[in-house]
């Protein structure tokens, strides 16, 4: 097929092919797939970039997945959970430094019950006016509508790969049926959904990752992090090379056309493997990044990957992004 002919297919409103999306995927020169990426993304999102706090407030995971520092079977790992009152604090001073919105995750941890966690966001937003999402794992439908009922906007939870015999190999806690159904709920039950998947998993193909594409797209999706998987050792996964950037960015660029109203985050783990080329991100597809705003004691702790992180400092890493996005031409939320 000719770029000419994939173009034109990808810019028509129904949805593209299984055939078509691998086919971008794989092609030579990507650019004009970029060019319509972002021809859309001005289109419907503006010049705007929004940015987002992340507080990670536990690492205590019941969950094995064979890619994840935070897994069960980790000895290695020191655990904490932050204490309620600490993270009402650490959402206020990310809401005194121009955050609109919170992401609150963890691991998969059954301390935090749908009481303790709805009580925790419901002081959050008595506090203050700030978006919380939430990004705790799978649970029961009438756990999430509790959390919609006490003031939870939004709920992110990656599929992570739409291929389930992948799935089923990498995750031996969980089915990717459940983990569909779990974001069918968080939808049907009114909140900004988010999914996403990694770019990189050992056994993936152009093929499944069209699959990951139009995933996001049945699910009708809201928000979608696409980022490279980057093997942590003490994983099994630990000899798998990482994924590719540019591959990540190409699939981000498809969600964009399959997806014009979504938020799209240039993925922390993206701004790890090569934070030199984040711009290239915003100018894919993507009108989203998140900033880390977990206390410094407990950030190296929450290693999912292996990652150089430095202090927290709240207000002053928040003024360098600003200045980071405004330097591009881009508005700073
Ligand atoms: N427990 C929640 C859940 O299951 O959605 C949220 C926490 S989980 C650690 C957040 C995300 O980390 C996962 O959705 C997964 O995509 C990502 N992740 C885990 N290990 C990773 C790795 N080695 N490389 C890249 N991303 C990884």
């Amino acid at each position: 097929m000719t770029t000419e002919r994939l173009l034109n297919l990808l810019a028509r409103p129904e949805t593209p092919s299984r055939e078509v999306l691998a086919a971008a995927l794989a092609l030579e020169d990507f650019r004009p797939v970029y060019e319509l990426a972002d021809h859309i993304r001005r289109e419907h999102k503006g010049n705007v970039v929004d940015i987002r706090a992340i507080l990670e407030f536990s690492n205590h995971c019941r969950r094995r997945c064979r890619y994840c520092g935070l897994n069960a079977a980790n000895r290695n790992l020191g655990r904490f959970r932050m204490p309620p009152e600490e993270m009402v604090e650490t959402v206020h001073q990310a809401a005194q430094a121009g955050y609109r919105t919170i992401v609150l995750q963890s691991g998969e941890d059954p301390w935090y019950t749908p009481e303790r966690l709805g009580e925790i966001i419901r002081r959050i937003r008595q506090n203050d006016d700030i978006a919380v999402t939430v990004s705790c794992g799978e649970m029961p439908e009438d756990d999430y509508a509790a959390l919609k009922e006490s003031g939870a906007d939004r709920y992110l939870l990656k599929h992570e790969t739409a291929d389930p015999e992948l799935y089923d190999r990498l995750h031996p806690c969980g089915t990717l049926k459940n983990r569909v159904e779990c974001l069918k709920n968080l939808k049907k039950l009114g909140f900004e959904t988010g999914s996403g998947f990694m770019i990189g998993l050992p056994g993936q193909t152009l093929a499944t990752i069209a699959d990951d594409l139009l995933l996001l797209k049945e699910i009708g999706c809201d928000m979608a992090g696409i980022g490279p998987f980057i093997p942590h050792p003490d994983t099994e996964l630990r000899d798998v090379p990482e994924g590719s950037t540019e591959l990540c960015k190409r699939a981000v660029a498809l969600a964009r056309i399959l997806l014009p109203e979504c938020n799209l985050p240039a993925t922390t783990a993206l701004g790890v493997v090569n934070n030199g080329e984040k711009n290239d991100v915003f100018s894919c597809g993507a009108n989203v990044v998140m900033r880390k705003v977990t206390p410094t004691r407990y950030k190296a702790l929450y290693e999912i990957y292996p990652a150089k992180l430095g202090e927290t400092h709240i207000v002053a890493q928040r003024r360098e992004l600003e200045e980071q996005i405004r330097a591009l031409g881009r508005e700073p939320l």
